[in-house]
This record gives C-alpha cells, sequence and structure tokens, in this order.
C-alpha cells in the first residue's frame, strides 16, 4: 500500500495514512520499533481528542509560530517519528520561520541518524544539524545528552515533537523555550514545555506553519503579545477537559 492507495473518503483516513508511514519508517530504518509503540499511544489519545486540532491546540500553534519569529535561533528538532510522519512539513516550517533542523534521537545510532538526514534532504532540506553532536545537555546520560552545539545547544527556542519527557525537562532547564507537540496532555514532555500542543504532529506541524505566514509581517509588539498571553497550564487543562468530556467542554469555550 502507498499513501495515494488509501482512499481519502475513508473514515479513518488519517489514521491509516499515519500508521502507514509510521510502517514505512520502520521499513526504511528511519522510525525505531519503539517508536510504532509511541505511535499506538498517540493514537489512543488522539481518537479521545476526536482526531482533531481543537481550539486550544490551535491557540498554542499560534503561540508557537510568534515563538520562532521572534526567536534569535529557532531549532526543530526531528526524530524517528517526525521524519516519517512529516518530513516535508518540518522542512515548509524551517523555511517559515527560519528555524534549523536537527535530528536528535532517543536511541541514537549511526544508521538510523543518516537514514534521516538523507530522507529530510529528500523532502528539500538543505542543511541538517544533528551529526556533529560536539554539544551536551546537561543532567542527561551520555547517549541522550548529545547535540550540536551550533545547533540545539546554541537555540533560544526549540521545537520538540515527541520528546521523551527527561530530556524536555532537561532542555527546559538550560534556559530555552521549549515548544512540545504531544497528543498526551499528562506526559511529563508536555508539562515541561513553555507551549505544549496538544494535537498530532501530523496536523500541529502544518498548522504551525501557516499561523507564521499568517504573522509574518506581524511587528515585534504584537508577536510578543500574543506570547504574553498564553498559558501553559490553562492549555493543557483545556485538552484534558476535551478528553474526558468529549467534544462539549472545549468548544464551549469559543
Ligand atoms: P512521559 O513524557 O510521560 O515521560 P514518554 O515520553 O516516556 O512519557 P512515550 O510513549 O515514549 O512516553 O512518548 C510518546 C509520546 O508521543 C506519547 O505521549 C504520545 O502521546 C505522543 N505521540 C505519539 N504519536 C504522536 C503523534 N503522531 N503526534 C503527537 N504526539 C504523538
Ligand atoms: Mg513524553
Amino acid at each position: 500500500m502507498t499513501d495515494g492507495e488509501i482512499p481519502e473518503s475513508h473514515p479513518r483516513y488519517e489514521s491509516l495514512l499515519t500508521r502507514h508511514r509510521i510502517e514505512e519508517g520502520v521499513d526504511k530504518g528511519i522510525t525505531s520499533r519503539q517508536g510504532l509503540i509511541a505511535q499506538g499511544r498517540g493514537e489512543a489519545f488522539d481518537y479521545l481528542l476526536g482526531e482533531r486540532t481543537i481550539p486550544s491546540a490551535d491557540d498554542a500553534e499560534r503561540v508557537a509560530a510568534a515563538h520562532l519569529l521572534l526567536a534569535e535561533h529557532p531549532v526543530i528538532s526531528v526524530n524517528g517519528n517526525v521524519a516519517a510522519l512529516v518530513p516535508g512539513e518540518v522542512v515548509e516550517l524551517g523555511e517559515a520561520t527560519s528555524a534549523d533542523l536537527e535530528v536528535n534521537l532517543f536511541n541514537r545510532t549511526d544508521e538510523r541518524m543518516t537514514a534521516i538526514v538523507d530522507h529530510l534532504r529528500e523532502h528539500g532540506a538543505e542543511d541538517v544539524k544533528g551529526l556533529t553532536a560536539d554539544g551536551r545537555i546537561p543532567g542527561l546520560d551520555h547517549e541522550r545528552a548529545k547535540v550540536d552545539a551550533d545547533g540545539i545547544g546554541d537555540a533560544d527556542v526549540v521545537v520538540v515533537p515527541l520528546e521523551d519527557g527527561d530530556r524536555a525537562e532537561a532542555l527546559g532547564e538550560m534556559g530555552k523555550t521549549e515548544v512540545v507537540i504531544d497528543l498526551n496532555p499528562l506526559s511529563r514532555s508536555a508539562r515541561a514545555a513553555d507551549v505544549p500542543i496538544v494535537d498530532n504532529v501530523i496536523r500541529a506541524v502544518p498548522n504551525v506553519t501557516e499561523h507564521a505566514r499568517d504573522l509574518a509581517d506581524a511587528d515585534r509588539e504584537t508577536l510578543e503579545s500574543i506570547v504574553a498571553e498564553f498559558d501553559a497550564d490553562e492549555a493543557l487543562a483545556a485538552a484534558e477537559r476535551a478528553i474526558r468530556d468529549g467534544d462539549g467542554a472545549d468548544a464551549a469555550e469559543d
């Protein structure tokens, strides 16, 4: 089966497409087998959220775009699931916000690092960081601490979709502004974020790009007020309400 063979009219089109891309990612050596488990966990939350971008997530996506546009040095971290699901979309987000892409793996192997860098290049990325690994995140064991000194090491704003909880916390402690995309509002990663986006990475990344394009001409003052008005705890609470109560609660806020 290829992407094109899943009929768009299928009621579970997006979910089938996502599974298919992850499977293909594993076959190509991009996604780890643990990535399959993470995907399953994510799907369960997406199902409960109604497989849609809830209003509070859309707000967070706009805030993320404002942070990226304000940043001195924004970096988007790419792991095996992200590379399999949204390779072209992260390249576009990087272009729309002048952010670097850096490959950053929980289970780091040279083969997978190279496969992901090549895959991103095939999707239009020019410069992909992550292979130098001459920087370290303090407080993590050796392999998981590795970053590029002139990439995530130097970034003021980092987007970490599907980041592991420990590393999300450690990055936060380095004083970086952290945007996390994670379907589980209770996960440590989402809780460690300055901007938690509780949405599927497949919807979230293109939507942040769209917001960035909308905000491209906004002045700093406008962007700063978008950032200042955001309340991360309230965003997490809204997502949890949407999950617990079904459609009504979150929709009723608008
Ligand atoms: P914790 O953050 O609580 O320590 P964890 O990071 O160890 O948990 P994992 O199962 O390793 O938990 O992480 C996978 C996370 O990624 C889950 O929270 C899951 O909801 C999220 N996830 C998986 N697929 C997607 C996706 N397509 N879009 C957004 N989030 C996803
Ligand atoms: Mg997590």
